[in-house]
């Protein structure tokens, strides 16, 4: 369904996120026909180029990073075509007039932040003071949303001076991946989980986010932040919220944001012994997490695992566990949610070899899997197996898989019509940096050296006992 016609201006217009994600995202929107005609992507950013050569560096984008099949030189023309470019200063007064002169009345306006945090402020005042927003335009904010609760809330404080809370789109691009908002579907759309979702139920939950990169030229930059507030602050906070919320009343902005800010406000402290760090040795295909950052001596995390434990009725008693690295063995995101054993067994200690695992993955091979306990087929005496009801989505839906779109040109379009049920609240962010605020500072104070891992594991020893002492452990990551 085509949105309504719009005017879409990203700063950082030829930056990495735009090149990689935010452009070829649109590209893809165009050729699907939900961009309508006359809607213009203006990019804007400090480097002088004329459109033209924005128009270049937006083909090269689109072969590099959209999928040789959808490469239709009509359409890329067509998107092209709808292309600007501005130059501009965020912190200087260059190029906003002209911005502002290009704007139309009775179109949609969305600014899209894709610029480092420290311009966000910048950007808002001279967007207001320059006319270039009206009532009706949108901001879009990236991440990262604050360094700690201070940093957030300055953040917002400016930004609301400027912007009603309606028209700040907060990004957490994982909101905007399928099968996160179809774990929503999954819970208040059936009648078979939800009865079975708490702590009498679900023995733990287990949330991974593991990234076989490392952080490479970003290294001096990640440093500042590490794994805590580099992931788990914001993605897997979002991820715990919606396994965890109570059922909103509503598939409402609000509705929703109300249930996770009470899931997030309901998290316990984190006690010392309940979080593992880890940094990343070197080896033949890629240096040590501290050559990377170049700061021998940094006590910075690349990998984090923390036990979490939600207080209230749903989930007394059933941990989260979350865990995230770089440079582990694979590209692997998961939920999985680990029932409990059934209280008594008829088939002798065969029973409770392999509880029921409702595993949500969010790559590779987006999709969910429940692993349920069967007879093994045979003559003999009965004998359990755990067999997999798999729904990859590639499997289940066939070619229409292909045209899920991708995170990032989902929330755009949800920006474009209003939509801000999958952008975070700047009561949410505050709230979350002040439960991850204590569990850094802990850290730091104890200036305990995160433990070194191998690459290509899952993370350091420290992070299986973690498990171990519940009696419990990770799934394999791959
Ligand atoms: P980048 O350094 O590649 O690009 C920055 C862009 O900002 C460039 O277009 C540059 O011209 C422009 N810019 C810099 N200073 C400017 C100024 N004073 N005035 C006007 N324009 C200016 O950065 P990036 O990797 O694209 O990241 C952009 C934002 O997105 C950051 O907030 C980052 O944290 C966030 N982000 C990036 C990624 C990613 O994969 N790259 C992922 C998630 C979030």
């Amino acid at each position: 369904i085509p949105v309504e016609q719009f005017d879409l201006i990203i700063f950082g217009g030829t930056g990495d996120l735009a090149k990689r994600k935010i452009l070829p995202g649109l590209y893809r929107r165009f050729l699907s026909g939900q961009i309508p005609e006359g809607s213009r992507i203006i990019g804007a950013a400090r480097s002088e180029h004329g459109v033209e050569e924005f128009r270049d560096i937006v083909r090269s984008a689109i072969a590099e990073h959209v999928a040789p099949d959808k490469h239709d030189d009509d359409a890329i023309s067509g998107f092209l075509n709808s292309l600007e470019y501005v130059t501009i200063d965020a912190l200087g007064t260059g190029g906003w007039k002209e911005l502002a002169a290009l704007m139309r009345p009775s179109v949609v306006r969305a600014f899209y932040f894709s610029v480092g945090p420290s311009l966000f402020g910048a950007i808002a005042e001279r967007l207001k003071k320059y006319k270039v927003t009206d009532d009706e335009s949108r901001i879009v904010v990236e991440k990262p949303f604050g360094h700690d609760l201070p940093t957030a809330k300055a953040l917002n404080e400016t930004l609301s001076r400027h912007f009603t809370e309606q028209q700040i789109y907060r990004i957490d691009h994982y909101l905007g991946k399928e099968t996160v908002q179809n774990l929503m579907a999954v819970r208040f759309a059936n009648m078979l989980f939800e009865p079975l979702w708490n702590a009498r139920n679900i023995d733990h939950i287990q949330i991974t986010v593991a990234e076989t990169v490392g952080v490479g030229g970003r290294g001096e930059y990640y440093d500042k932040s590490g794994a805590i507030r580099d992931m788990v602050q914001n993605h897997l906070m979002q991820l715990l919220c919606l396994i965890a919320m109570e059922p909103p009343y509503a598939f409402d902005p609000d509705a929703l944001r109300d249930e996770k800010l009470k899931v997030i406000r309901a998290l316990e402290p984190v006690e010392p012994d309940d979080i593992v760090r880890g940094q990343y040795l070197g080896d033949d295909e890629g240096p040590s997490y501290l050559e990377d950052c170049g700061n021998p001596s940094s006590l910075t995390e690349s990998y984090v695992a923390l036990k979490v434990r939600v207080s209230n009725w749903r989930w007394k008693g059933a941990p989260f566990y979350l865990r995230t690295g770089k440079r582990m063995r694979a590209r692997s995101s998961e939920i999985a949610i680990v029932f409990k054993d059934p209280p008594h067994s008829i088939f002798g200690d065969q029973a409770g070899q392999n509880p029921n695992v409702l595993v949500i993955r969010l790559q590779p091979n987006e999709g969910m899997n429940l692993t349920v306990t069967i007879k093994e087929p045979g003559p003999g005496g009965i004998r359990l197996i755990e067999v997999p009801l798999d729904m990859t989505f590639k499997e289940a839906l066939g070619a229409e898989a292909d045209d899920i779109p991708d995170a990032y040109e989902r929330l755009i379009m949800d920006v474009i019509r209003g939509n801000q049920t999958l952008f975070m609240r700047g009561d949410e962010v505050e709230a979350a940096w002040a439960w991850t605020d204590p569990i850094i500072a802990q850290v730091e104070d104890r200036a305990n050296r995160p433990k070194p891992y191998e690459p290509g594991s899952s993370g350091p020893e420290e992070s299986l006992i973690l498990m171990h002492r519940d009696g419990r452990r990770w799934r394999e990551v791959k």
